[in-house]
């Protein structure tokens, strides 16, 4: 393409697409970004499907997960860059009866995990949603509670949005905040997972990524492999913000990020 840039930034590895129905574009037209945006591959990790009804009115269909692979498929040949499947599963208890067989049977690069949700089932629906509302404290630890028993499956390569319960406000101090969180990031560490810097908060309500540079620089004294997504749902936010996102990195002392094919990670050099 003649007025791509070569990459200087990482790999996008979060990507939706129209089969989510919340999102625009096909994995081809994230790809074709890519080197626009000066990123060398982008992962497709649109919300995975489930077989028990959890979460159905964002994602695709079990069914439709074939059409998702010729997708990804169609924008490996026809891409300009690297493209990797992925997908974005949640992480709820129970999850594992399906995900676990399920991940295994497919040809995944990356699997990213999320915690949307604190308690999808329950009848009271103050306890039900991030986006819900409650009491903040409450909120927070039951969701790095979640976030730890997401690393303790062994199921998912990299956390996403590590802080996510800020997109719903949910203010907490730094203190509070680093009692919750440590546990959470140890668990992650000892599963040998990466964290990622999730620039969509930037053009959300907190107005800055996921996760806070606390946050990142815990998981660097641990050790936890780093990574770039967008979690674009339109095509023409791959790589976006991933300036403000590598000098996050730096600043919190990551020289390296994680990079995967078929979930095997190495890790490599920042680009300079
Ligand atoms: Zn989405
Ligand atoms: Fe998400
Ligand atoms: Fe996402
Ligand atoms: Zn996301």
């Amino acid at each position: 393409m003649s007025n791509s840039t070569p990459p200087r930034f990482p790999p996008d590895y979060h990507t939706h697409n129209l089969l989510c129905r919340h999102a625009d574009g096909q994995p081809l037209d994230y790809a074709r970004q890519a080197p626009l945006a000066g990123c060398p591959a982008v992962a497709a990790t649109d919300h995975c499907p489930t077989d028990d009804g959890f979460g159905t009115g964002h994602r695709m269909a079990l069914d439709q997960f074939p059409a998702y692979l010729a997708a990804v498929e169609e924008a490996r040949a026809a891409g300009p860059v690297t493209v990797l499947l992925g997908v974005e599963a949640d992480y709820y208890p129970g999850c594992e009866r399906f995900l676990a067989p399920w991940l295994e049977q497919h040809p995944f690069d990356l699997v990213l995990g999320s915690v949307h949700f604190l308690d999808y089932w329950a009848a009271n629906p103050v306890e039900r949603s991030l986006s819900d509302g409650g009491d903040p404290r409450w909120i927070w630890e039951q969701y790095f509670a979640r976030i730890g028993a997401l690393a303790d499956t062994g199921l998912y390569d990299i956390v996403a949005h590590l802080d996510l319960p800020k997109k719903f406000g949910n203010p907490i101090d730094p203190a509070l905040l680093r009692e919750l969180a440590l546990p959470a990031l140890d668990r992650i560490a000892r599963a040998g997972m990466a964290i990622e810097i999730n620039t969509s908060g930037l053009v959300q309500p907190p107005r800055a990524c996921y996760p806070s540079p606390d946050l990142l620089r815990w998981a660097r004294e641990r050790g936890i492999g780093l990574t770039f997504g967008s979690d674009a749902h339109a095509p023409q936010r791959v790589g976006a913000d991933f300036d403000h996102a590598l000098a996050l990195a730096r600043a919190a002392g990551f020289t390296h990020h994680r990079v995967f094919a078929r979930r095997a990670a190495r890790d490599l050099p920042l680009p300079a």
